[in-house]
């Protein structure tokens, strides 16, 4: 049995007509031989509409209910592509979550894949062609409906790729590929054709939302090639794959930007051995993701420790951090919401110096300060004014030279 797993995103999604672009590629695959599993996304816009009237309904919405509001975006695509494809006589089922089931663990709004059942899913796969499968969604070990986190149907698709052995996952979008940096803010990006999963990886954690981070980590775990492609063309896209040496010229390979961020400073505290645990044990139990972390040097046994955390994060870190402080001891406790993070990403920076010179100079021409600085072997991170964004993208993108064509990557 040749099997493809192909998921569409909200756009490709959005309409009647759009879905009738998605069915004709399906259609297309049945004609090749193969049984295809579909994994859909909400149609466009209808995951915000629903955190929107949750918003409205409850001021902390509760976690376990709020999944099962957010996943009845994906259950109305399902039924709906499913009835076109049953309208052209093709032996198609839709499947939520949890009647596959995508068994998840607990985390209720960013709940991790644990298992789905292959041996299930293959005799599915005897009686129907097609598998429309619900994105973004599981249920937990008490079949409680959980999702995956914002763009979670990425990783619905190659979670279900790699349980079936799939030849390949295809990621149809409203881009043709991965780009250079997002080519909806920077029209000099390039489309990559081939990109190592650790780069990726790396865009992905940056922010490069074209991809939800989970699914380029499954992927290179179980090792399934994915291709990001447009569901409104049929030109070959980016291959996502194990880094080879035709990889390794390019110094950078691209720009991310994450606007989600938000910076707290705690201000002098004192600088001994356990004040970061203090700090740092309670947000995480919280469940927090800390991102870029300073502490400046110290003065008088005292220091500033700077970090940032996702915007929607703000609040109740501030309401730990505030409940915390009599153990802490910051003498004030700052935050600012203005902020993004701009990253340059390359494999090939392990084996080259100067990078780091290079993107600095050239957020000073535009006159952009630089509030943290974080680097790890293959990304340097600059948190700036988010107002800077895409000139900082754009005047980074241009430093590295990215719309160019790198000498020697061979696809
Ligand atoms: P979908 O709804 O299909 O999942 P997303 O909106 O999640 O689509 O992801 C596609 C979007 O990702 C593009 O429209 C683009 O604006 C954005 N994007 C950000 N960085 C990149 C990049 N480096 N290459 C391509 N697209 C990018
Ligand atoms: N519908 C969800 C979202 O908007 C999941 C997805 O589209 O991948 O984040
Ligand atoms: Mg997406």
């Amino acid at each position: 049995m040749r099997i493809l797993v192909q998921k569409y995103g909200g756009t490709s999604v959005a309409d009647y007509e759009c879905m009738s672009q998605v069915r004709d590629k399906v259609l297309g695959n049945l004609d090749k031989g193969y049984k295809v599993i579909v994994v859909l996304s909400a149609m466009s816009g209808e995951t915000n509409r629903l955190i929107e009237l949750a918003s409205k309904w409850s001021k902390r919405p509760d976690p376990c209910e709020m999944d099962v509001l957010l996943s009845t975006g994906e259950q109305t695509s399902i039924a709906l592509f499913t009835m076109m494809l049953k309208d052209y006589g093709i032996k198609a089922r839709s499947f939520l979550g949890f009647q596959i089931p995508i068994q998840t663990d607990k985390s209720f709004g960013k709940a991790r894949i644990l298992d789905i059942d292959k041996d299930r899913v293959e005799e599915i796969l005897e009686k129907y062609d097609v598998l429309v499968v619900a994105g973004f969604q599981g249920c937990d070990c008490e079949q409680r409906i959980t999702t995956l986190g914002r763009g979670g149907s990425d990783t619905s698709a190659v979670a279900m790729a790699a349980a079936l052995d799939a030849e390949v996952c295809e990621i149809y979008t409203d881009v043709d590929g991965v780009y250079t940096t997002d080519p909806n803010i920077c029209p000099q990006a390039r489309k990559i054709n081939k990109i190592a999963y650790d780069e990726m990886l790396e865009m992905a954690s940056m922010g490069a939302k074209v991809l939800q981070i989970r699914s380029v980590e499954f992927a290179k775990k179980y090792n399934v090639p994915i291709h990001v492609r447009s569901t409104f063309s049929a030109e070959q896209g980016t291959l996502v794959v194990q880094e080879d040496i035709s990889m390794e010229s390019a110094m950078v390979s691209g720009v991310a930007y994450d606007k989600d961020q938000a910076r707290i400073t705690l201000v002098d505290v004192y600088d001994e051995p356990g004040v970061a645990a203090k700090i740092f044990e309670p947000i995480s139990a919280a469940n927090i993701v800390v991102d870029m972390i300073v502490q400046n040097p110290s003065r008088e046994g005292k220091t500033d420790m700077t970090f940032t955390v996702p915007k929607s994060n703000i609040e109740e870190t501030l309401n730990i951090l505030k409940r915390k402080n009599e153990d802490i001891g910051a003498r004030a406790i700052l935050h600012d919401a203005d902020v993004a993070k701009v990253s340059v990403i390359g494999v090939g920076m392990r084996n080259h110096s100067g990078v780091a010179a290079i993107a600095f100079s050239a957020l000073k021409n535009e006159n952009i300060n630089i509030m943290i600085i974080s680097t790890s072997e293959i990304k340097i991170s600059c948190l700036i004014e988010e107002k800077y964004t895409e000139l900082a993208v754009r005047t980074l993108h241009e430093a590295f030279g990215l719309d160019q064509e790198p000498p020697k990557q061979v696809c």
